[in-house]
């Protein structure tokens, strides 16, 4: 079997990528990790897509603009700050300054389900079941892999992004990788939603807590726990008990519908390709909740890869050559690593219950309250503003 690209992977990046690339014209294999394509792990996370990322995704799958609309617009993203004594909180309101939406919460299980719905009608694209994959060879022609059943593929170019995968200990890639020590709880809540254009984060002295909703009465709630906090060995009414108040200025009459857990896991790769193989979404980096800023980071490596793609070969070269896989790269460098470090450095300075840190963390949240030019800058940044302008 030979492909122009094969995926290797079962989550949201894999099947955006693979569906892309299917759509303009190229062979492509979705190689799954999972036993089944249809059945969509049912979770309860939600994922804040900023306005770049959504206008990027309804220009290239329409139905999800129509399927979307019923979420509220997030108008405002509200930062609170408890200093360490308790008796002070400051505020911090980031809005666009030319009053857009910043982007909306959506329910990952409505994502997934309607990008499966497109890769499934998708011509160009051949999806198959195997886990384990190997790779077999890897040179700056194209790459071999070997399915389960021993089969082989063939393709110029290979795109990894399964994080089960043993296949990065072949790759010269250097990995940064950091267990976090922390698990975010991740609730679908109810209730009564004073505004539900806002989503609140509220630095709490166990952790970020977000108020993320996306209807009158519903909201996710995220909570990133360090490993031994006792807020992680409460029962369900003492925790409601526990989020009702920290967040009782924004929601009445709460209920918890539904808790999961997630490990916090960070990785961020050096490079994003070695030869013909290529890194696409979690693998490439996994970063901390915190500025719900994963899949959004993402969905901009994708952007840039099938811009990269389309300007070379329209000109004239092979979309796996190396100087085209290489400015892919260095385009998402900085992006990626200002906001993996960044996310790390934001929850150690914001969490940290050491006096000195948080008085000089107030004074650092102050100057920023006041700099209109900062606030700016990082709501531009977030958005993905600038960086889909040029596409
Ligand atoms: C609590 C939380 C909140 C988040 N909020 C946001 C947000 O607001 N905005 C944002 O942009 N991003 C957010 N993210 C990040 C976002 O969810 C991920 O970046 C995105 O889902 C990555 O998709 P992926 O396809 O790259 O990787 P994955 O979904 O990790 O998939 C990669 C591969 O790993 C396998 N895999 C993944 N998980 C498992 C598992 N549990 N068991 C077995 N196999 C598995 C899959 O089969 C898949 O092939 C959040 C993440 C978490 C944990």
């Amino acid at each position: 079997m030979k492909y122009e690209f094969t995926i290797f992977g079962s989550g949201i990046s894999a099947k955006i990528t693979s569906y892309l690339l299917a759509s303009e014209g190229y062979e492509v294999c979705l190689v799954l990790d999972k036993e089944k394509n249809q059945g969509t792990p049912s979770t309860n996370l939600v994922t804040f897509l900023s306005n770049g990322s959504l206008n990027y995704l309804y220009s290239k799958f329409p139905k999800m603009s129509s399927l979307f609309a019923k979420y509220s617009d997030i108008e405002t993203i509200n930062c609170q700050l408890i200093s360490v004594n308790k008796n002070k909180s400051e505020s911090i309101y980031f809005e666009d300054d030319k009053k857009e939406t910043l982007g909306k919460i959506v329910k990952n299980i409505e994502l997934e389900d309607i990008l499966n719905e497109y890769i499934n009608q998708s011509v160009n694209l051949t999806i198959i079941n195997s886990n384990p994959l190997s790779l077999i060879e890897n040179t700056t022609d194209g790459v071999t892999l070997k399915l389960q059943n021993s089969d082989r593929i063939y393709s110029d170019l290979f795109i990894l992004s399964s994080s089960q995968a043993n296949i990065t200990k072949q790759l010269k890639i250097k990995f940064i990788n950091k267990d976090l020590e922390q698990h975010a709880l991740s609730i679908d809540v109810k209730g009564n939603i004073k505004n539900k254009f806002s989503a609140f984060q509220k630095f709490t002295s166990d952790g970020p807590l977000a108020l993320l909703p996306y209807s009158d009465d519903e909201a996710s709630v995220v909570w990133s726990l360090r490993n031994n906090s006792q807020i992680l060995q409460k029962d369900n009414d003492e925790l409601a008990k526990i989020i009702s108040n920290h967040l009782n200025e924004h929601v009445a009459s709460l209920q918890l519908i539904n808790i999961e857990k997630h490990r916090l896991q960070f990785t961020f790769a050096k490079n994003l390709f070695y030869k013909n193989t290529v890194l696409i979404g979690n693998i490439a980096h996994n970063i901390h909740p915190i500025a719900g800023q994963g899949l959004n980071l993402t969905i901009k490596d994708i952007a840039e890869f099938m811009n990269q793609t389309s300007k070379y070969t329209s000109l004239g070269y092979k979309f796996n050559d190396q100087m085209v896989l290489k400015e892919f790269e260095m385009k998402r460098k900085i992006d990626n690593t200002a906001f993996s470090f960044g996310t790390i450095l934001l929850d150690d300075i914001l969490s940290s219950n050491n006096k000195f840190i948080n008085y000089s963390t107030r004074k650092g949240f102050g100057l920023i309250k006041k700099s209109g030019a900062f606030k700016k800058f990082f709501t531009r940044r977030a958005t993905g503003e600038n960086f889909f302008r040029s596409f």
